[in-house]
């Protein structure tokens, strides 16, 4: 295949990798991007959107049982449900397609060169890529690395027969009999829930003293009380060494109760990602490292002149919208413009039921670092339209500088609340006080009322506690 040489050249079309090359290609750029996986990256075909499209229909499927079973409204009621998981799934890979497709029109449409294969660096300009159909060099004076991350397989239990990863789980075609899920994080929750919600039995194996170890306890404390409503059994302080002979049950050595045998169809193993920092000729660069991760600076720069990387490959949080924000800022410093990235919060959500939102900082984050706080706290309970929808667990809790009332942080946990995080973070972000929140007029009757209200109690004047 002909050689090509372009002005920039991203590595890996995920959400990082994609939103730069849709970037660079409007502002003129002549942008080559490399993947030889189908557009849009873990995020888009083997994590964010594929999760959270069975988590919705686990969803249903279960509020139609409890409808079934009379636990719904009074009055209403309906026939036991079918579930088809494989249908399902192909529900979810349809929807996978069409924004596989999306983003394939998206990259046509700003001009950018999509070349499907494998990347390895020659040097820091020049990159061979290997697909199926041969080999290409491509030479560019900008290369961005967006290589993402990948799976921790633990040596104990490696992925492969009833150990699966995340990618595994998400495309059975029925829900496991009974799973056991090792590693109570963000990916084993949502979806040892979602499998719950399905008629698995679900058990989970968490290392750390409490499920969920990044969110405080008292966020995490509805999502516990949820899961033992939902039947899933929750191992804290255990560690999972092994299955019983190939195919056997699986070994746990918990804190409390010591040695358990717990037996299941599948063993979902969910302890983390890594960043992917091999197996693309990072050896043939001079690039700095911070620990696991590839060091960049404030501009996403590596060490190397015309280098950057973005993305998971590039720390925590390993979210995609951090990928997203640094892929468009890269994009724009190529093109000559003076970006940084330094935003106040990143915010964090775990789909799990209720939802958590985390934004900012946190009570325990901001006297950790010395400042002087006030807070305001209001539960669902009070809230109308958490009353409405059934589900009044949970809370909003603000966290403001004690001096001028800047609010720090916002914290919340309900059902269906992931959709407050983008009013929270623009808070963060444009530096609002309690008083801005509180001056604002949320509509009635929102579940969002519960931050004004919690900021009106940060300033010590609730009105409806
Ligand atoms: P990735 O999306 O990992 O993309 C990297 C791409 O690079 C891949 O397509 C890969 O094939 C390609 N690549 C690697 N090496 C090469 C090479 N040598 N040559 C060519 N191409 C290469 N985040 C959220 O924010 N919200 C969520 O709800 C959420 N849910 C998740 C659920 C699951 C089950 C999982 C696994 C992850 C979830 N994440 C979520 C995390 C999110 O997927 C990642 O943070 C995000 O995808 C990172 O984007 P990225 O562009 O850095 O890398
Ligand atoms: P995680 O870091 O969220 O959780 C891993 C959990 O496994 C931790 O609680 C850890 O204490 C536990 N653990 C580690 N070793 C263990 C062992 N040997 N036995 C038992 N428990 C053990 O990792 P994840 O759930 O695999 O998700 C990976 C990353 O993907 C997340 O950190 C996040 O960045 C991203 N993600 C985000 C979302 C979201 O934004 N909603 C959803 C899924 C994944």
């Amino acid at each position: 295949m002909a050689d090509i040489s372009c002005q920039l050249l991203v590595i890996g079309a995920g959400p990082g990798g994609y939103v730069c090359a849709i970037r660079a290609g409007q502002l003129g750029l002549d942008t080559v991007i490399v993947d030889d996986r189908k557009p849009g990256g873990t995020c888009l075909n083997i994590g964010c959107i594929p999760s959270k499209a069975l988590i919705h229909a686990a969803d249903e499927y279960f509020a139609m049982r409890e409808a079934a079973a009379r636990r719904a409204i009074p009055g209403l009621t309906a026939g036991e449900p079918d579930l088809d998981w494989s249908a399902v799934v192909g529900w979810k890979d349809g929807i996978v397609n069409r924004l596989n497709n999306g983003v394939t029109s998206l990259l046509k449409k700003a001009r950018v060169k999509l070349v499907d294969g494998r990347a390895q660096f020659l040097d820091g300009k020049t990159v061979l890529v290997t697909s199926e159909t041969g080999t290409q060099r491509i030479t560019a004076r900008n290369i961005v690395i967006a290589t993402g991350s990948e799976p921790v397989e633990l040596p104990a239990l490696p992925f492969g027969g009833k150990v699966i990863s995340s990618e595994g789980a998400l495309s059975l075609t029925a829900p496991p009999k009974r799973l056991a899920v090792v590693g109570g994080g963000y990916i084993g929750v949502e979806l040892g829930t979602a499998f719950a919600k399905a008629g698995s039995q679900v058990t989970i194996v968490e290392a750390a003293e409490e499920i969920l170890p990044l969110y405080d306890g008292d966020l995490v404390k509805p999502v516990r009380a949820r899961l033992a409503e939902l039947g899933v059994e929750v191992l804290t302080g255990a560690k999972a060494h092994g299955l019983a002979g190939e195919g056997g049950d699986l070994l746990v050595e918990a804190t409390e109760g010591g040695e358990r045998r717990i037996s299941a169809d599948h063993v979902l193993v969910t302890v983390g990602r890594r960043p992917l920092t091999e197996g693309w000729g990072r050896e043939e660069l001079v690039l700095d490292m911070d620990g696991q991760f590839l060091r960049v600076d404030d501009t996403c720069a590596t060490a190397m002149r015309g280098v950057y990387a973005i993305g998971d490959v590039t720390g925590e949080p390993m979210l995609a919208h951090r990928a997203m924000a640094q892929g468009e800022m890269v994009a724009e410093i190529v093109a000559g413009k003076r970006r940084r990235f330094d935003p106040r919060a990143i915010p964090a959500i775990c789909f799990t039921d209720p939802e958590i939102v985390s934004v900012g900082l946190s009570p325990a984050s901001a006297k950790a670092v010395g400042i002087d706080i006030v807070t305001g706290r209001f539960p669902f309970q009070a809230n109308g339209r958490a009353m409405t929808l059934g589900r009044d667990d949970g809370f909003v809790r603000v966290v403001a500088r004690a001096g001028d009332h800047l609010v720090l942080g916002v914290q919340a946990v309900g059902a269906g609340i992931a959709e407050l995080s983008a009013a929270f973070t623009l808070a963060i972000e444009m530096g609002a006080c309690l008083e801005d929140v509180a001056g604002t007029i949320h509509a009635h009757p929102t579940q969002g009322e519960a931050f004004l209200e919690a900021a009106m109690l940060g300033l010590g004047q609730g009105l409806h506690l």
